[in-house]
């Protein structure tokens, strides 16, 4: 036992590597056997947990002021300090567990894990890492420098946002226009970066000895219960049930605006989304401020399961919340986690919008997965995968959408609360065809030759969104339409995370399927997933959870079929 080692974090966050060195050398030199593995875990978990935490808090804190130059000192302190040296030591420890051959109960999914990640380590791969996450950089100063003129104004395209969002559809297309031509004149810099990161890419796979990019990421990624020709299988899927449903959506709204198609402009994020409001619509508006936000939605999560209501108020209570936007704060939303404390963390950028509620929700299943999970005793069985960590989430969002009416104590009368369910429903069945192009176009790129090639990137995303999104009109847009795969930021930085998204989705309408019939049986057995952390497979988690792994028309087509009704019911109250 590390009798010296802090058990409070606070104890810990200033230690050099100096001090901390010794617990990991002492860790690699101790003679690992069947009596003593359970202690040597027990030490490793706890010393792992606490440089885990220290990150995760310094994170936190720069994201919260990142005008603070103090805590932005703490966190790249611990970032060029502490977590290079001490993934180098983790890395050792691992190697010394598989070569012990020991096991516990518990730990047999973690070891298939770690096995992978070490049987792909090359020494000459690390310099093409490096030179991959460069590459992600250039990526996104490309992105980021993009401007364009507004109304007098320089900005960058991210806020012409709202203006896409709105209800003025001339106001819409000029927006569209403006943002297109300007991404449109970083067309060949994209092309070079992509011609550069294609060919790393296949040599680090080389290296490693896979026959090509997808193969290897296969590994990377762990995805030991699906195979490319699953996710082939997802895409025909897709195709036979979401493209139908989602051109129905489609065609209802250009009914309504009495055009014979929706053009790209009409939808909310210019490519694949919702459609824009029609016009004379005003935004929904759930609260008035941060405190009314995380009360109702405490009130909601009581209805939902009154313990998950209770670990919700307790974050409330110890300050494990920060979700009004205000200036200096980092953008976005996510969900940390500290493993000393047991306690998970929400921070988003809440500004009034049912976004917001939306993502709270959404964040709120991390951290029920985060409290679930953490009497689990050993680090690396809370390595839950991205597969099954987003059925968390994404679930809680449809689990609590039945109680967003005042009478519950949620944020909308009846006729807001329909609203907000039907944009929330159509959404998902808008995604699943869009990822069906991110990930088709992925698995194409890594496996031809000619993926490396720009011109027929172009011609490959084009034929995917004619054959998955063929409902909107691009007539005479056609540069812009097969450069979309420029606009993913995935694509360039986070190759092939984002079937994920679309399994998980398909996961999580089976868990609300579930809670229609027998809520407390869905939601108990929702939790007990949960619980079950990084120590069992995707199909075990999902089984545990009341769904089915699945990549089948059948499947989907239930869910999308579950999707449409529940849209038309709301859409008579709405
Ligand atoms: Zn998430």
């Amino acid at each position: 036992m590390f009798s010296q080692l802090p058990t409070d974090v606070r104890a810990f966050q200033d230690w050099s590597w100096a001090q901390i060195a010794p617990y990991y050398a002492d860790l690699a030199a101790r003679p690992l056997t069947a009596g003593s593995l359970e202690a040597w875990l027990a030490d490793w978990t706890r010393l792992s947990f606490l440089i885990y935490e220290t990150g995760a808090r310094r994170h936190l804190a720069h994201t919260q002021d990142t005008t603070d130059a103090v805590a932005e000192a703490a966190f790249f302190r611990y970032l060029d300090e502490i977590r290079p040296p001490a993934a180098t030591a983790e890395q050792e420890l691992k190697l010394k567990l598989l070569a012990s051959g020991l096991s516990l109960e518990g730990l047999a999914v973690p070891l298939r894990n770690l096995k992978a990640e070490a049987d792909l380590f090359r020494d000459v791969n690390l310099p093409l890492l490096v030179e991959e996450s460069k590459l992600g950089s250039r990526y996104d100063k490309i992105i980021g420098a993009q401007t364009v003129e507004w109304e007098g104004k320089e900005i960058p395209l991210p806020q012409l946002r709202p203006v896409l969002a709105g209800t003025d559809r001339a106001r819409r297309e000029a927006a569209w226009q403006l943002m297109s031509r300007r991404r449109l004149a970083d067309r060949s810099a994209l092309n070079d970066l992509w011609r550069e990161l294609h060919a790393l890419r296949q040599r680090i796979a080389a290296n490693a000895g896979h026959p090509d990019y997808r193969s290897y990421i296969w590994q990377a990624k762990q995805r030991f219960d699906y195979t490319p020709a699953d996710c082939a299988t997802f895409h025909d899927a897709i195709e036979a049930v979401c493209v139908p449903a989602a051109t129905r959506i489609y065609d209802r709204r250009s009914r309504m605006l009495g055009l014979p198609a929706l053009r790209p402009w009409d939808l909310t994020n210019g490519e694949f989304s919702r459609p824009a409001d029609m016009p004379g619509t005003q935004p929904l508006k759930p609260y008035r401020d941060g405190g009314e936000l995380l009360d109702k939605s405490a009130a909601i999560l009581d209805k939902v399961d009154p313990s998950l209501g209770g670990q919700y108020r307790t974050m409330i209570a110890e300050g494990l919340l920060d979700a009004e936007n205000r200036k200096g704060k980092a953008p976005g939303g996510y969900c940390t986690y500290f493993p000393v404390a047991k306690r998970p963390f929400i921070f988003m950028n809440a500004v009034g919008l049912h976004d917001d509620v939306q993502t709270m929700l959404h964040e709120a299943g991390h951290a029920f997965h985060a409290f679930a999970s953490s009497d689990l005793p050993f680090a690396p069985q809370l390595e839950s995968p991205m597969e099954f960590n987003e059925v968390a989430s994404m679930a809680m969002e449809l689990l609590a959408a039945p109680y967003l009416t005042a009478d519950h104590g949620g944020f909308y009368d009846v006729g807001g609360a329909a609203r907000a369910r039907i944009e929330h429903l159509e959404s998902t069945i808008l995604f699943w065809p869009y990822m069906a192009v991110v990930d088709a176009f992925q698995q194409w790129a890594y496996t031809h030759p000619e993926g490396a090639e720009p011109d027929a990137c172009d011609a490959q995303w084009r034929a995917l969104v004619q054959r998955f999104i063929p409902a909107i009109d691009f007539d005479g847009l056609d540069d812009v339409m097969a450069t979309g795969w420029h606009r993913k930021l995935h694509i360039f930085n986070v190759p092939f995370y984002y079937v994920e998204y679309g399994l998980a989705q398909l996961g999580a309408a089976q868990v609300w399927r579930n809670s229609l019939t027998d809520h407390p049986r869905a939601v108990a057995d929702y939790r007990s997933a949960l619980r079950l952390g990084g120590t069992a497979t995707l199909p075990q988690l999902f089984a545990t959870a009341g769904a089915r792994f699945a990549f089948d028309a059948g499947t989907l087509g239930e869910a999308v079929g579950l999707i449409e009704r529940t849209v038309t019911e709301l859409g008579a109250v709405a």
